[in-house]
């Protein structure tokens, strides 16, 4: 129960309420109605310079960052991306789009995807991002193709598996060989894409990117896959003198949902990282490429946090309690998904003993909408109390859906002791806006 506080943003002040980033949950519940996601800045801000110093330290400076949008992507997300002179990493012309508008400088972003199509890879060019991760083949092709037409030299990293199973989640692992992602070392095939990405008179190979998957605490996995990208950098190097300027080693690494979650220490996983890559380059004869990031989850997510109201409350004799709330599998998916723990606190009463164990349910048409079971929560919790659950700044707001035509949650953004709505509430209207 003491460190369910489980990250330094979290307090409880004298009326027993939970606070974010020094601010009064309970208050910004009724400032901004709920359920809420609320994102504390300041702290995305801290994680991308600790992200900066740390990859300074490991790879003497010769780094780049790129915030993996997908965990969060609205357009003051961006702002506070450019203003932190982070690199971002983009998925869809939807993502492109929103950094665009947002002003966020695209050549200094990437995009990436398993199945960009021609209209996506006609925009990306359109809007001049930087460098394309071509997944595969068939893709490096249809930039080959759609370069050619514009007269221009598209910057190219070949997406790669190193065949490493990092042993997290299998939905959430992708650096193995038998993925949709990516072309594999094991079969041969990421040599031969490597000659085809030469052959193309408008594309510029300027490296390789693997991602093996996320949530990983143990940087073994990581290691592995550098050493694996490496020895590959240097075959290619030795066979077909090519000199590889870029690595990129995706992102992963995990945070904390629970008090039971290991702690990882970043900074001193990448010095780890930096040491033993620079000792390969050497055994292998080979200059160690800029090394690029690409963290996503491990910067926004223990920014974030989701208010609920609770509403019905069931006990059923001899089999449990549950307890309702005003939101669910529509702005929180990965329980039902990945079957995620959370931690959930009674966030208008911290103080009160927390004397009953339920399951916190949604609100959604659908037996799979549970948001966490076995909860400890005070006896005497009654509809209009308050619950929040900690760590969503990562893969909610983005993974929300209107399923039951609910409408999706505000983002409010902390900062600086004041709050402010990033995305606005959906209304009844916006969930019509589109039907003729
Ligand atoms: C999802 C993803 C990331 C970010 O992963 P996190 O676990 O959020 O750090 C980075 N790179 C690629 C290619 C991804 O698909």
């Amino acid at each position: 129960m003491k460190n369910e506080l489980i990250c330094d943003n979290l307090s409880v002040n004298a009326e027993g309420h939970l606070c974010l980033a020094g601010q009064d949950t309970t208050a910004l519940a009724q400032k901004y109605g709920t359920p809420l996601y609320l994102l504390d800045e300041d702290r995305i801000r801290a994680n991308c310079r600790m992200y900066k110093g740390a990859a300074d330290a490991a790879f003497d400076g010769r780094f780049r960052l790129f915030y993996a949008s997908k965990a969060a992507s609205f357009k003051q997300i961006y702002r506070v991306m450019r203003e932190e002179e982070m690199g971002v990493d983009l998925v869809s012309s939807g993502e492109i789009f929103t950094a665009k508008e947002a002003g966020f400088p695209l050549e200094n972003a990437l995009f990436h995807s398993n199945n960009k199509t021609d209209e996506d890879i006609a925009f990306a060019m359109d809007c001049e991002v930087g460098f394309f991760v071509a997944d595969n083949e068939e893709e490096l092709y249809a930039i080959e193709r759609e370069a050619e037409r514009r007269d221009a030299r598209q910057k190219v990293l070949l997406r790669l598996t190193p065949g490493i199973d990092p042993h997290t989640f299998a939905a959430v692992t992708t650096g193995k060989v038998d993925s949709k992602f990516g072309t594999a070392i094991e079969t041969g095939q990421a040599e031969q894409v490597t000659k085809i990405a030469l052959s193309l008179p408008h594309v510029r190979l300027c490296g390789y990117h693997c991602h093996i998957g996320s949530q990983i605490f143990e940087t073994d996995a990581l290691l592995r896959a550098a050493d694996t990208m490496l020895s590959f950098i240097a075959r290619m190097k030795q066979t077909l003198g090519l000199v590889t300027e870029i690595l990129d080693l995706g992102g992963g690494l995990g945070v904390r949902y629970t008090p039971e979650d290991p702690t990882i220490d970043i900074p001193a996983a990448l010095a780890g990282l930096g040491l033993a890559m620079r000792r390969t380059a050497l055994r292998l004869g080979i200059d160690l490429p800029v090394i690029a990031l690409e963290p996503g989850r491990s910067i926004v997510a223990d920014a974030g946090m989701t208010l609920y109201t609770v509403g019905t409350r069931k006990h059923i004799p001899g089999y449990r309690d549950y307890v309702s709330v005003d939101g669910g599998m529509t702005d929180n998916i990965r329980h039902a998904l990945y079957g995620s723990r959370y931690t959930l606190l009674p966030a208008d009463n911290m103080t009160a003993p927390r004397d009953l164990v339920c399951t916190v349910v949604g609100r959604c048409c659908e037996s799979g909408d549970i948001l966490q079971e076995r909860v400890k929560l005070p006896s005497g919790i009654r509809r209009g109390d308050l619950l929040a659950c900690l760590t969503t700044g990562a893969y909610h707001y983005s993974m929300a859906s209107n399923y039951n035509r609910l409408p999706r949650p505000a983002v409010v953004m902390l900062a600086g002791g004041d709050s402010r709505v990033a995305v606005r509430r959906e209304t009844p209207e916006d969930l019509t806006r589109l039907d003729v």
